[in-house]
Formats: C-alpha cells, structure tokens, sequence
C-alpha cells in the first residue's frame, strides 16, 4: 500500500473522490516529507527458547505479558525492532503548526505512514518468509515503560538517535518500536483494536479508521 493511501486513510479518507487541489496538496506534502525525513532504522533477532510456559531469549527484556505470548505462539524467533524519520520532521512539523496547520496535519499523516512503510521495507528485505505483525508498547497488555527495555537492547539512542523523555514520549516524535515474531509457517498477521489500551480516546478511531494496515 502507497503512502499516499496510508495517510489519507489516517485522515480519514475512505473512498470520497479528493478534488485535484487537495491531491496536489497532498502530493506536494509527501515530497516534501520524503526530502526533510531521515529514516533511520535498528533490529535485533534472537532465537526464542520455551521453558515452563515462558518466553527467553538472550537479552535483558521480559516479553511474558498475555499479549505476547499470544503474538509470538509459533515463532522461532523475535525481532525487536525500532525505527525514526529524525528530527529534522519534528522540527517541520513544529514550524507548520505554527504557519500553517492544515499542511502540519497532512505531513502528521504522511510522516506516520513513511515510518512503517520505513520498517516495514525493513522486513521485507531481510530473508524471513513469515512476521506476526508489529506489536508495539502501548497496545493491548505491553506497556509503554517496555519501551525502555526495547531502546536499551536496540542500543538505539547511539545507533539511530532514539531516545525517551520522563513521560515515555518518543524523541524524535515521528519513532516506533516494536516486537514482530518470525516464524517458518504463516504468523498472526491480524491486527485488532481488542485491548488497545487507546480505545477510548483513539483519534484514528474517531475519524473512522485505525492505526494499522488493515489488509
Ligand atoms: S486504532 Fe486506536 S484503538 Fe485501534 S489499535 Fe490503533 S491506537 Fe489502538
């Protein structure tokens, strides 16, 4: 799916005709997007190990909540994985929510849409055949404080800049981290909103959509 698609789908596009100065907007957006964004991407795989029911693998983080013993049910292996436009768009970002706020809202799409397209070409170019989807923290049972396990093992504050704040906020804003489970047959590529601990107050939700790729 084209970024272009993904972010109109986060603004709430479904499938309404866009009148053509909207789309030149848009367009001018996503390239201007694409010149600022400095994506940059860090992986870890490991080998998981099964014992008594728990999930181990040789680095310091604990993926034994519910959630993720579901995600990662049949794979062999774990990827954690954590990635960032830069702050150069955080910077864009800010100076358009000042001067000009519909183009800071298109650019919030297109720049969510660019960092999983980032990661997701990630993944297709490594040689796995089957990924569960991305299980972020925050959603369902994982907590966002896994957050700081994930950029501790990445090491990725030194390797691609990505750090947190006290609150547990992403710097840069426009970042992810994830665990995807890797496995030798077909994987839970089947995202949902069941136990998003953002349900309530979701803005995607609101605008009738959702956060993540739904096919
Ligand atoms: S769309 Fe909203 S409620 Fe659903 S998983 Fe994403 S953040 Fe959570």
């Amino acid at each position: 799916m084209s970024i272009k698609s993904e972010a109109l789908r986060y603004l709430g596009h479904k499938d309404q005709n866009i009148p053509d100065d909207q789309m030149q907007l848009m367009d001018s957006v996503i390239e201007e997007t694409l010149m600022v964004a400095e994506p940059k991407t860090v992986h870890r795989i490991f080998d998981i190990e099964r014992r008594d029911g728990r999930i181990v693998i040789p680095a310091d983080i604990d993926l034994n909540t519910d959630d993720l013993k579901r995600l990662l049910i049949r794979s062999q292996a774990v990827m954690l994985i954590g990635g960032t436009l830069g702050l150069s768009i955080d910077r864009k970002l800010r100076y358009y929510s000042k001067t000009d706020a519909t183009r800071m809202i298109i650019m919030d799409a297109v720049a969510s849409a660019l960092i999983e397209e980032v990661c997701d070409t990630l993944q297709s170019n490594l040689p796995f055949e089957h990924y569960t989807f991305r299980f972020s923290p925050g959603y369902g049972d994982v907590p966002l404080t896994m957050q700081k396990d994930l950029l501790r093992v990445l090491d990725a504050g030194r390797r691609i800049g990505l750090s947190l704040t006290s609150s547990l906020l992403m710097v840069p804003q426009k970042s992810i981290t994830g665990v995807v489970g890797i496995g030798d047959k077909e994987l839970n590529r089947n995202r949902s909103c069941d136990g998003c601990r953002l349900i309530e107050q979701c803005e995607y939700r609101k605008k009738g959509t959702v956060c993540y790729k739904t096919n």
